[in-house]
């Protein structure tokens, strides 16, 4: 029998586009302070832009693009020393300012001072092959566990402020997307969202000629590459299958396609309720639907992060929203015994998590790169709204690259 993991039809798609989008990036600097394996940006010393140039990046996606959030990434942000004045810059714009950062260059007292600037929340990249030095040098990905509870314990203690992590996945690191889903069940009540991106690179095995304006160029000259073969056709449903052997009930309930095709699963996103004991169930498409079709009614612009207040209403989303989706009806019926086998569990709280694969840049037989349909990292680059993961191109060589199938 065919085995189907998900269909999408079952899921909704997310209603993102390029003009009207839930998130969108923008880089101040390009500088990092390590050296991750899967990095998609030159790290350019002396890289800091000019605050009034982004300034002006804000004034163009306020132009060409509505948006709930900006993830301020680069490069590592907080290396920027106007950060403080970007993140208020942002609010004052009336838009979620939120730091993506490797954690290094954070302390308690630029976390409290990004905090009294307006931060939203922060989107830590932690995995074993970004070069980590002291003593999470050659860490795995579960010892770097602690490391990940360090930073969602400093923005619990600081209050209020939404935490996601992210990790690059390899082929030698699938195995461990459970376990670090695991993890983040057991840290419900501090950790909102859980990011797996599946490594992506131009390696030697790819049958293609690059091309910039019709001029044919090296494939080792795009910083995003390496010399030796390597997998870089780790799929969403890759890293769900996996998820399922410990998981099996795990269900995404909202997609983003490829440009191409309407069944890849670019942003596969799941939502799932519960507190750091049990797993009440997940939420399906409908409950998605409706987040985002009510927020973008009253805010104009579709929901990225939601508070962790928000998120800690997980009892609440139960019983009020349960009717309306299959999900949440599986769900509370499961809360509904919890708590009646123990009714003092009524004064626990419950909370809503969420768990995204992103599966980046495919190629089809033929050279055609499959994107991210309604891509919420676009960034600015010269004016213009282009995709945050291949912004050396155009930097590079004034194009994004055609990729060619050999004959
Ligand atoms: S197209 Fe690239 S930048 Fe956009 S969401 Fe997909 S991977 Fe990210």
């Amino acid at each position: 029998m065919e085995n189907i993991l998900v269909r999408p039809t079952e899921l909704y798609r997310l209603p993102w586009t390029l003009p009207d989008n839930a998130i969108s990036w923008l880089e101040p600097t390009a500088q990092c302070n390590l050296t991750c394996d899967g990095c998609y940006r030159e790290n350019e010393k002396q890289s800091h832009k000019p605050f009034e140039e982004v300034k002006h990046e804000l004034d163009v996606f306020q132009k060409l693009r509505k948006s709930d959030c900006i993830s301020i990434a680069g490069g590592d942000p907080l290396l920027y020393p106007n950060i403080l004045e970007l993140v208020a810059e942002i609010k004052s714009r009336g838009i979620k300012p939120i730091i993506n950062t490797n954690g290094v260059a954070l302390t308690k007292q630029l976390l409290h001072e990004l905090k009294k600037a307006g931060v939203f929340g922060f989107t830590f990249h932690v995995d074993s092959k970004q070069g980590r030095g002291g003593e999470w040098k050659g860490k795995s990905e579960i010892e770097l566990n602690e490391l990940r509870y360090h930073y969602a314990k400093m923005l619990a203690d600081e209050g209020n402020i939404a935490c996601s992590f992210n990790s690059t996945v390899y082929e030698d690191t699938l195995q461990y997307v459970p376990e670090l889903v695991e993890w983040a069940q057991k840290n419900i009540d501090i950790v909102n969202t859980m990011v797996f991106i599946a490594f992506r690179h131009i390696v030697p095995q790819m049958p293609f000629d690059w091309y910039a304006y019709g001029d044919k160029v090296e494939w080792q000259k795009v910083m995003y590459h390496s010399e030796e073969e390597r997998k870089v056709d780790i799929l969403s449903t890759d890293m769900l299958r996996k998820v399922k052997e410990k998981f099996p009930d795990f269900h995404p309930s909202a997609y983003l396609n490829g440009t191409e095709s309407s069944d890849s699963y670019k942003w596969m996103l799941t939502e799932r309720i519960g507190n750091k004991d049990r797993l009440f169930g997940y939420a399906g498409s409908k409950f998605m639907e409706l987040i985002m079709s009510t927020y973008h009614f009253f805010n104009d612009t579709y929901l990225s992060y939601a508070e962790p207040k928000m998120t800690r209403k997980g009892r609440a989303s139960l019983l009020l929203l349960w009717p309306f989706d299959k999900g949440l009806r599986k769900a509370a019926k499961r809360y509904l015994k919890y708590v009646l086998a123990n009714p003092f569990r009524l004064f626990k709280k419950s909370y809503l998590q969420t768990v995204l694969f992103i599966q980046p840049v495919d190629f089809k037989e033929d050279g055609t790169q499959v994107m991210c349909d309604g891509c919420p990292d676009i960034t600015v680059h010269n004016d213009e709204l282009v995709w945050s993961c291949r912004l050396e191109e155009p930097k590079q060589f004034g194009t994004f690259l055609r990729s060619v199938r050999r004959n």
